[in-house]
């Protein structure tokens, strides 16, 4: 199979773009193609609709997993080809179609160039947009007993030159972790205010309190960003004083203990305004992605090999302020995440008219190669 066989399976993910936690077809149609390249074993259902396929020599050896992520986005594609999606509203906008497709190329590799030793794992990753799908995967007893010894994953990134490779040891990418505030009073009537407790003043402060730490960031040892998504005050009612609000807040950080202080920051400010206000409130948490820590010296070995082979590379000097659940398994395993620039002009991942640049196929199958002969047999 060819590299425009699998440039049609990406463009097939495209149409078929399921919601994180709802990839049937998507997993339908990843497994259909491994059964045409006889690995050792599939396994389905690996955290939500996830699969594992899994080479193996059947001799003692490295474990090595690969990742690619599967789900799509709740975005409307603007682009007009003819394989657009054909789920309403639901679109593959961060490229996972592309990264699908690439792994299933790859798998292709290694149907005729099995592994001589240890095995080789494919997950097909279901539920990353929403941080939940490496966690649970990680819960599975299949996938623990395959104890990948190193795992790896790569991330299109627009904005770098087509095919070059994005690479940094230690923090790779953000934490980040989504807030859900509901702040609670007491209803009355819009003409006797006096007789309720609005939450209408505290909420206000809030958002003005949470803003302010993006401008003079104190106390933290290194980027933290807090972002007001989502504000609600009561209901359209023009007779109603409301008595309650929603304040949801997403949280970035480069490292884990300045998440933890960031939400402390967030938690005392809560508390202090809510006291000083009359309100009770609670908080609960949701997406909660790690940092995706790099190991530096597997990334030393990676770099050290891609210079020698003369493949255009470029070290980043700060970690990326997105998330990726990635994180969840390199805060068990060894491995690393690395990009794969998408074009310097191509559309920015999570935009309407984002695409995956199919000649990442072949690029990113030859990179994940390399990963391979690298430290399938390392001692
Ligand atoms: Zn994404
Ligand atoms: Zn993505």
């Amino acid at each position: 199979m060819n590299t425009d066989y699998y440039k049609a399976i990406r463009k097939g993910l495209h149409q078929n773009a399921e919601l994180s936690g709802q990839e049937v077809k998507t997993a339908l149609i990843i497994v259909k193609e491994l059964e045409k390249l006889n690995p050792t074993c599939i396994f389905t259902k690996v955290g939500g609709h996830g699969v594992l396929a899994v080479f193996d020599s059947n001799i003692p050896g490295r474990n090595i997993l690969f990742r690619a992520d599967i789900d799509a986005l709740p975005i409307m594609e603007s682009n007009a080809f003819e394989y657009k999606s054909l789920n309403y509203g639901v679109s593959h906008k961060c490229g996972h179609d592309g990264h699908a497709a690439s792994l299933l190329r790859f798998a292709s590799y290694l149907s005729l160039n099995r592994p001589q030793q240890g095995k080789v794992i494919l997950f097909f990753q279901a539920a990353e947009e929403t941080g939940q799908g490496a966690f649970a995967a990680m819960q599975d007893q299949r996938f623990l007993d395959l104890k990948p010894d190193y795992v790896f994953a790569w991330h299109n990134i627009p904005s770098y030159p087509l095919g070059q490779v994005v690479m940094k040891g230690e923090e790779f990418s953000a934490a980040s972790k989504g807030l859900i505030i509901n702040l609670k009073g007491k209803s009355s009537h819009a003409s006797e205010p006096h007789k309720g407790i609005s939450p209408a003043l505290a909420l206000s402060r809030l958002i003005r309190e949470f803003s302010t730490i993006n401008s003079a960031p104190k106390g933290f040892s290194d980027f933290v960003l807090l972002t007001i998504i989502h504000a609600k005050l009561g209901e359209v009612a023009f007779g109603t004083n409301p008595g309650d609000a929603t304040l949801m807040l997403t949280l970035r950080s480069f490292k884990q203990e300045d998440m933890t202080k960031l939400e402390e920051f967030v938690k005392s400010k809560l508390k202090e305004i809510c006291t000083e206000e009359k309100l009770s409130y609670t908080v609960s948490q949701t997406e909660v992605f790690p940092v995706t820590y790099n190991d530096p010296e597997l990334v030393n070995l990676f770099e050290d090999q891609l210079k020698e082979k003369g493949v255009d590379l470029i070290m980043a000097e700060e970690p990326f302020p997105w998330s990726e659940d990635f994180g969840c398994l390199t805060s068990k395993h060894k491995g690393f995440l690395f990009g794969i620039g998408a074009g310097t002009q191509h559309p920015e991942l999570h935009h309407p008219d984002y695409d995956f640049p199919d000649e990442l196929i072949e690029v990113s199958c030859h990179r994940m190669i390399d990963v391979y002969g690298l430290f399938g047999n390392l001692d």
